[in-house]
């Protein structure tokens, strides 16, 4: 099915055509029609699907159809769409995303988030804003500050709601909503639709068309997991070995910790290997320049707590690395997810050490599949890693 038989008009037509994307991903020819009608939708998706484009081209298309009504007229500080987004990576994405998919049509769109100063954003509202993407806590302040009010918001986008729960925002999200108008559209968007996003949605959303992309539908990413069993102290040889070894050119390797990310990049370094890392340590500044070298290709491997890689968007990235296996399996899909994007091929490299073995399982249980091992000589294991138990269920969910 190409683009142009989902209902969008010819200015965001071409801007699609200029990005050379061939035809809609699954999710967008499920989600484009049903939000263009102007109906709520709860859609699990991952990150790498296109969910992004699912969501943003039919609100362009609805704003702008909305332009040429005589009743548009933005007033000061008001908004038209929220979009509400975990972390301020993504919400720099999504309002990239807005600015390319918009580049032909006259809507203006703006990205909120802490950490930086506030009142260059609330000069930027005062005139009103048809897009506002904005992480939680820094879009409160600003109402509380009322630099922006919701009366004339026609439509509500929750992204990467599990990621928002898990991050502790259901109390601003909640403060959120009951600022905003009863009559508007509202679209969920989460990874996995566990039983709290689901209470979530309830309460937020009635009569949602539920949009699910199969586990096995055809743009699922091509991502090759396999993963390597290693004794703990043996971690930052390995990971020197295979890229030198297999002529790694790129690799984003997700840590547990701010000190783990710095000790590694001085591992790496130690052994002629060029790093840097991005962690919850360094300021909003630096991630940001670090980030744009790491897509600009100019480093090479970034390694990343995971708190300071979540939303991380980079289009051609080949290769992650799990240096530390997380201990939710919601984590590991949304990591692999930032390779393989939109159908290119990418590789999820998970290092497994005996301490693990419980969260494989986990993982692997939930994958429904045993993830490739693959042995390198110069390294054997001395605490051997058990093969999984594929019916494994974690202790919290045992009844
Ligand atoms: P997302 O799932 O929104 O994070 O999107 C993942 C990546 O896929 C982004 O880099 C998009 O630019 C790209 N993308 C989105 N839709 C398409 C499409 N229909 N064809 C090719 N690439 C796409």
């Amino acid at each position: 099915m190409p683009f142009s038989q989902l209902g969008l008009s010819t200015p965001l037509l071409n801007a699609i055509a200029d990005l050379a994307y061939v035809e809609p991903t699954e999710i967008q020819k499920q989600a484009i029609p049903v939000v263009l009608s102007g109906k709520d939708i709860i859609a699990a998706a991952q990150t790498g699907t296109g969910k992004t484009a699912s969501f943003v081209l039919p609100l362009l298309e609805r704003l702008s159809a909305a332009e040429n009504d005589e009743e548009r007229n933005l007033r000061g500080k008001r908004v038209r769409a929220l979009i509400l987004t975990p972390t301020r990576e993504l919400a720099i994405q999504v309002e990239a995303s807005i600015a390319q998919y918009g580049k032909y049509i006259n809507i203006s769109s703006m990205a909120m988030y802490g950490g930086t100063e506030i009142e260059p954003q609330k000069q930027r509202l005062i005139w009103g804003i048809d897009i506002l993407v904005a992480t939680p806590g820094r879009l409160l302040d600003m109402a509380h500050q009322r630099a922006v009010h919701f009366d004339q918001l026609e439509t509500f986008v929750l992204d990467e709601a599990d990621r928002m729960l898990d991050m502790g925002f259901i109390d601003d999200i909640n403060k959120i909503i009951e600022r905003l108008p009863e009559q508007r559209q509202n679209l969920l968007f989460s990874a996995t639709i566990s039983d709290d996003v689901r209470a979530l949605a309830k309460r937020t959303i009635h009569n949602a068309s539920e949009i699910s992309i199969a586990k096995n539908s055809a743009s699922k990413p091509k991502i090759a997991q396999w993963l390597v069993t290693v004794d703990k102290t043996n971690k930052s040889a390995l990971l020197s070995y295979l890229i030198k070894e297999q002529a790694w050119q790129q690799a984003l390797i997700f840590i547990e910790t701010k000190h783990g990310a710095a000790k590694l990049v001085s591992q790496l370094e130690k052994r002629g290997i060029k790093a840097e890392s991005i962690h919850s340590g360094r300021t909003q500044a630096i991630r940001e320049q670090i980030l744009n070298d790491f897509k600009a290709g100019e480093i090479n491997f970034l390694v990343a707590t995971g708190i300071a890689a979540r939303g991380i968007d980079i289009g051609e990235l080949s290769r992650v690395v799990n240096y530390d296996l997380p201990d939710k399996v919601d984590d590991y899909i949304h990591r692999i997810g930032r390779t393989g994007r939109a159908g290119k091929s990418g590789e999820a490299v998970s290092f497994v050490a005996k301490d693990n073995f419980r969260n494989l399982c986990a993982i692997e249980s939930h994958l429904d599949q045993v993830i490739e091992r693959r042995e390198f000589e110069a390294f054997p294991v001395k605490k051997i890693v058990p093969v999984s138990i594929l019916n494994y269920v974690p202790k919290n969910k045992r009844s």
